[in-house]
């Protein structure tokens, strides 16, 4: 990345004299924007926020992200308690909202400070919140931006800031508590902790990575994590055969309670994991870190052109979530084989798994995996989610992510894989600065490493929604599916929630025992097995036999809440194992046991070029 000019805004905050100072310097670069954020609050959420705009035109207009992370219209604007404005000598200005996220600013021309509050309280890692414990934030869900000055370097400085706590972010440190970026989109990209967190760093690959961690100690053992990023960032960085930065920060939070995932950011990353599922399932960690580090690549740099630049004010449609999810989630199975952090026979269970999850939603043959990438803005309906509506383009991108691999293979006699396609893509768009033109440009790459005509792939199985021929993919690494009928155990409901939203009850069988204990469509699950529902609840339910009692606290759609129980029951289900054929010939192992190391069996002439 290029080297930018670190601002300092201290110069002329408040200051006549260096107005006059900044407005000389205008000639040479755009003046930066400069924000206080004051934790004056935490208690009540509350965060004060000062900008400091540049002179420049007479009227400016400020906005507030509508979205940000997640492809969800979250309307950051609902938590602004007021917004103000003042010239330099404290003059008030008018402020004109345009519309629910934007402002107008008159009388600007000399530079103004816009002040306003807002409430602070969204956890996870794509929220913001401020409380007594801690501070972690999500800039662009605080920060509003200047509309014409997006692309100008900005400032921000914490103040109130509690004794004893500390700051942590992946921005340039100005000083203690000032921080910068040389751009808003660079500026919201960094997430930022404070409070009294542990920390840890360590060298890998030739980057310097930190470890911050906001947790019981006596939920998480710093060295084993440490010792596993080791793996994950050795791992990613030769199959990538890059390193596209010097230093890479990961933050972890990991509540009793519900928690929310992992966010990916160009210089880090954010996850939240249940410390509880954690301790169940070690594995939890290294998969969603291997997924959020693979996205420093896939999306941060390798990147849809239709999601550049960023629009805050509304959805940005896009057709490739199946490519810069779902072949996230290909690359994390395949970073984790080559980690060493999981074996042959767990990979090829897990995906297993992602053949049934897909064949179980009817919407499989109705919703293709770019109609569920476009249809992302919708995830946080309940309906939406049901099985006969929607698949995922995490379970079907992933799924479309392996067959491609042996796709490309089988198309080059071995000669290229996944990786070729993604390092292909890595040196021709994210190195020269371009954007790839979504499932085309996925296309285009994957054609020009195997030199195959692969257009059917893309319109029956990315475009379209044919039933994938899973036997013919997996014939050249010696594999089939079988599909296993089970019995398996049945709650006698469908439940589901948005990212940090409550578990709602999109379906109760008819005549089961679940019906019978009163459970209702629209009731909200507040408790499972007296733990409070959340992501961890569907790991706790599969772990359930037919004949155990369940208990669930339930809110109604009135409000009212009830304790309700019943066993759990059975119904046949279709498992698909991923099995060997009944001959395996040497050449099958041999493409076999390249693919489940992410590698070519030798290297086309040109493709292993930087
Ligand atoms: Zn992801």
């Amino acid at each position: 990345m290029s080297v930018f000019r670190v601002h300092k805004c201290r110069v002329f905050r408040g200051l006549i004299l260096s107005f006059v100072l900044a407005s000389i310097s205008l000639a040479q670069s755009p003046a930066a924007v400069c924000y206080t954020v004051a934790l004056s609050a935490p208690e009540q959420h509350l965060v004060e926020v000062q900008i400091i705009l540049p002179p420049g035109a007479a009227q400016r207009e400020l906005q507030l992200p509508v979205w940000n992370a997640l492809y969800q219209i979250r309307d950051f604007a609902q938590y602004v308690n007021w917004v103000r404005a003042k010239d330099r000598t404290g003059k008030p200005l008018p402020v004109r909202e345009v519309d629910k996220s934007r402002w107008r600013i008159d009388n600007a021309d000399g530079g103004a400070i816009v002040e306003y509050q807002i409430y602070v309280d969204s956890p996870g890692p794509f929220g913001a919140q401020v409380n007594p414990h801690h501070a972690f934030l999500n800039l662009a869900q605080i920060l509003m931006y200047l509309v014409d000055a997006r692309a100008a370097p900005q400032n921000v400085r914490f103040s109130h800031v509690p004794e004893g706590w500390h700051i942590a972010t992946p921005l340039t440190s100005v000083s203690r508590d000032e921080f910068s970026a040389p751009t808003y989109d660079r500026l919201v990209d960094s997430p930022v902790e404070i409070g009294n967190f542990q920390e840890s760093d360590f060298d890998e690959a030739g980057g310097h990575f930190r470890v911050i961690i906001d947790a019981d100690p006596a939920d998480y053992d710093m060295a084993k994590i440490v010792a596993d990023l080791h793996k994950i960032v050795a791992a990613a960085t030769s199959w990538m055969d890059d390193r596209p930065f010097d230093a890479y920060t990961f933050f972890y939070h990991f509540p009793r309670g519900p928690a929310g995932g992992g966010m990916e950011h160009a210089y880090s990353t954010a996850i939240e994991l249940n410390a509880n599922a954690m301790k169940q399932s070690p594995e939890i960690l290294t998969g969603v870190t291997s997924h959020e580090f693979f996205h420093l690549w896939n999306v941060k740099r390798i990147r849809p052109q239709t999601l550049e630049p960023v629009d805050y004010t509304k959805e940005n449609y896009t057709r490739a979530l199946w490519f810069s999810e779902g072949v996230t989630s290909t690359a994390e199975g395949i970073i984790q084989l080559r980690a060493g952090l999981i074996n042959e026979q767990q990979y090829l269970s897990g995906l297993g798994q992602q053949v049934a999850e897909l064949e179980h939603r009817p919407a499989h043959l109705t919703q293709s995996a770019e109609e569920s990438s476009l249809d992302a803005w919708l995830e946080g309906n309940g309906y939406y989610r049901r099985p006969e509506r929607s698949i995922s383009y995490y379970n079907k991108g992933e799924l479309l992510g392996v067959m491609l691999d042996l796709a490309v293979r089988d198309a080059s006699h071995g000669r290229a894989s996944l990786r070729e396609v993604l390092q292909w893509m890595n040196a021709n768009y994210a190195k020269r600065g371009r954007f790839f033109n979504d499932s085309e440009g996925v296309r285009e790459a994957a054609e020009a490493v195997s030199h195959a005509d692969l257009n059917s792939f893309f319109a029956e199985y990315v475009a379209g929604t044919e039933e994938i021929p899973w036997d013919n993919f997996f014939r050249s690494v010696g594999l089939r599916v079988v599909a296993v009928p089970n019995r398996v155990p049945e709650a006698g409901f469908i439940a589901s929630r948005n990212f940090d939203g409550p578990m709602t009850v999109g379906a109760v069988a008819a005549g089961s025992d679940a019906e019978h204990a009163g459970l209702q469509v629209g009731d909200t699950i507040v408790e499972i097995q007296g733990k409070p529902a959340g992501q961890e609840s569907r790991q706790m339910l599969l772990s359930m036999n037919s004949g155990d009692m369940l208990s669930v606290k339930v809110r109604s759609r009135r409000g009212t809440e009830r304790d309700l129980k019943w066993k759990i029951g059975s119904r046949e289900e279709i498992s698909y194992e991923i099995r060997d054929l009944d001959q395996v010939s040497g050449e099958q192992r041999a493409r076999r046991t390249a693919w489940l190391k992410g590698e070519a069996q030798s290297a086309p002439a040109g493709a292993e070029s930087k």
